[in-house]
């Protein structure tokens, strides 16, 4: 059974850059219908400025959902790995556990990926879209990602619908000249809007909230169990809504709310093992958290 998982995780290592490439084709598939049929139409209708506007936005986007898949593939979660032994030792405290195959302690929130064969740094989870692992160091740009791909195909699915309007009456003649791929680029925009929608919201929550995909788990059972015994637990990386938010971007400053959605390569503060805590292990002052009773 244990040769099976291997073989399985392994091979995921294989299977995932032609992932990688496959998003990418579909999406550059969506650029090439919208320069073929949505920019003559707009160009036709609305004239040369209200289709540059078009061809501005829509590279900004391009730009950007580009620009995150690169950095969330190419930039290292952070792996215990990576930090020099004597350093995890110094910072090592009583709720850290031992990675046996690592063979190094085990800071919270951080996990052995299977398929990294590595204790991944605040692990959210193995994303074979992105051939990485997504933690302390990348999941701002995994996050950013889904963010601009849920515009990105709202966009589409929206101007496709409107300015190739032979698109779904499939008896017009002029059907053939647009071709099937306008009809399947909508289809594909608009099935990933949805998928995005349910992935981006799960994704807000969870920064909101100061938790991971796996933690948040961990953190269900924590609670159900206090409530159990009739008390209360509250997680102590929850910093509160805005704090929780500016600390997964890593923004600070007047423009925060603004500048989370800017490209940036900065690397992020930080070093993935000594996680910002509430200062005094009770409830923040105010938060979902609170409101949802975990
Ligand atoms: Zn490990
Ligand atoms: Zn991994």
């Amino acid at each position: 059974m244990n040769k099976l998982i291997n073989f399985f995780d392994r091979s995921v290592k294989y299977v995932e850059p032609f992932l990688v490439l496959f998003a990418i084709t579909l999406v550059l598939l969506d650029v090439y219908t919208f320069f073929k049929h949505v920019v003559p139409d707009i160009l036709h209708h609305s004239g040369r400025a209200v289709a540059g506007a078009h061809v501005v936005w829509s590279m900004w986007l391009l730009f950007n959902v580009f620009w995150n898949q690169l950095h969330c593939t190419l930039t290292s979660p952070g792996n215990t790995l990576e930090v020099q032994e004597q350093a995890l030792q110094s910072a090592m405290t009583y709720d850290w556990r031992w990675c046996r195959t690592c063979n190094r302690g085990k800071p919270p929130l951080a996990h052995h990926c299977s398929v990294c064969n590595k204790c991944v740094l605040k692990m959210d989870h193995h994303c074979v879209w992105m051939a990485n692992c997504v933690g302390f160091y990348n999941y701002r740009f995994f996050v950013l990602f889904l963010f601009y791909m849920w515009v990105g195909s709202a966009y589409s699915a929206a101007v496709l619908w409107l300015h190739v309007p032979v698109m779904l009456r499939l008896s017009d003649p002029t059907w053939e000249q647009a071709g099937f791929l306008p009809f399947f680029m909508f289809v594909l925009s608009c099935s990933i809007w949805l998928a995005m929608c349910v992935l981006l919201g799960w994704h807000v929550w969870l920064v909101l909230t100061g938790q991971g995909t796996i933690d948040y788990l961990d953190n269900a059972d924590r609670a159900a169990e206090a409530r159990a015994a009739g008390r209360r637990w509250s997680n102590p990386y929850h910093l509160g809504l805005a704090a929780n938010w500016q600390e997964t971007f890593d923004v600070r400053g007047r423009w925060w709310w603004l500048t989370w959605m800017a490209p940036s390569r900065r690397r992020k503060l930080g070093n993935g093992y000594n996680l910002k805590k509430q200062q005094h292990g009770g409830a923040p002052p105010s938060g979902l958290m609170t409101l949802l009773r975990l």
